[in-house]
């Protein structure tokens, strides 16, 4: 039997509201653009909502609205997609890293407040793996520190914190639609605010510095951030899943556990108290990790690692030449998300996924520990 770590859920419906586009002969920013802001606005119960063409380039076009660039620095977990901080490299700021919780691995504050500095502008949460940070303490302390919040949001959408929707407590949210995501636009992002200024500021930089289409009058400087009604018009059938999505996750993340508990070498993520959890993986903590992950590769079960630390990415390690910047890239700052990674496995997961499937990974996974 073969298990794929993730499959999208996309048929029949998807491709006849992709064919109603063409019969339109309506493709970009238009109508079906239009109707899926207002669904999500209303399922977020935010003010104001704009697309992005992907998530790394909605936190881009966050960040560029709240006016950080360079000189300025962002707090950023060690533990995420490296999206969160290339955006923030894009934008001209540095990324700062901090360590995040065992167990849950959302951003620890006690390290994050370690990392602030004079040029310290805001603090971007990422509610990792469809839960929610703890977002009392992160606004709490955001207002100590006078820092904006910028939430990265992309695994979050449906998920709510004390019943509020994740993405909405900040200044600014984000949110991703890739084909892995718990919904899906094939490509597509989502930058929510409650704050009508930050809203004009996104309003311009998405559309060439000007509010309005059909005008070649230009105020400001702005770029193309614009999705397409065909990926809209495929959101909104997503949207109207969204509720079975989330139940079958669910269940799913229950049949996991219910198979799994008599096996004391695998621990389960557990979210933050008051916070939903959506699984956009299945993330578990494993003895001898990485050679599970092996022996389920040989036996056709598609399984990932958790994130591999930033301060460790190749990538970032023009950082530690940079005279400015004051922030040590040693392990001995990140020993939680260094033993995320080592102990991390993600375990398939995805709506149509089966029974039998969900039963087989875990007979495989008793028989490694045998
Ligand atoms: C997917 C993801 C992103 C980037 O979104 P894209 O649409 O792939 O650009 C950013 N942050 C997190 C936490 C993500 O999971």
């Amino acid at each position: 039997m073969k298990v794929p770590q993730f499959l999208p859920w996309i048929g029949e419906e998807e491709y006849a509201a992709i064919g109603d586009c063409f019969a339109r002969n309506w493709i970009t920013e238009g109508p079906q653009t239009q109707l899926f802001q207002e669904k999500l606005l209303e399922l977020m119960q935010v003010r104001f909502g704009v697309f992005a063409p992907n998530g790394t380039l909605a936190i881009y076009l966050a960040l560029r609205a709240l006016d950080i660039g360079p000189g300025d620095e962002v707090i950023v977990p060690d533990f995420t997609f490296i999206g969160s901080a290339n955006a923030v490299e894009m934008a001209g700021a540095r990324p700062v890293f901090c360590d995040v919780h065992p167990g849950h691995c959302q951003i620890d504050l006690a390290s994050a407040e370690k990392s602030i500095t004079p040029r310290t502008r805001a603090i971007m949460p990422v509610h990792i793996y469809g839960t929610v940070c703890e977002m009392d303490a992160v606004v709490d302390f955001a207002h100590r520190h006078r820092l904006l919040v910028v939430e990265d949001a992309a695994q979050a959408i449906g998920v709510h914190y004390r019943e509020q929707h994740a993405g909405t407590f900040g200044d600014i949210g984000i949110f991703s639609f890739f084909a892995d995501k718990t919904i899906t636009t094939a490509e597509g992002g989502f930058v929510v605010t409650n704050n009508s200024a930050i809203h004009e500021k996104l309003l311009f930089l998405r559309n060439q510095g000007r509010k309005e289409r059909g005008t070649f009058i230009h105020p400001e400087i702005g770029y193309n951030f614009r999705m397409t009604d065909l990926q809209c018009a495929m959101g909104i059938v997503q949207l109207e899943k969204l509720p079975e999505i989330v139940r079958r996750k669910q269940e799913i993340i229950a049949l996991y556990r219910q198979l799994l508990q008599s096996v004391p070498q695998v621990r389960f993520f557990a979210p933050p108290a008051h916070a939903e959890w959506v699984p956009f993986r299945t993330p578990v903590f494993c003895e001898r990790a990485h050679d599970l992950m092996t022996f389920l590769t040989s036996r056709e079960i598609e399984s990932r690692t958790f994130f591999f630390p930033l301060h460790r990415q190749p990538a970032f390690r023009y950082l530690q030449d940079d005279s400015s910047y004051s922030h040590s890239l040693e392990d001995g700052h990140f020993p939680q998300s260094i033993t995320a990674y080592e102990d991390g496995v993600c375990l398939p997961i995805f709506p149509t996924l089966g029974i039998e499937q969900i039963e087989y990974v875990c007979a495989t996974i008793r028989e490694f520990y045998g």
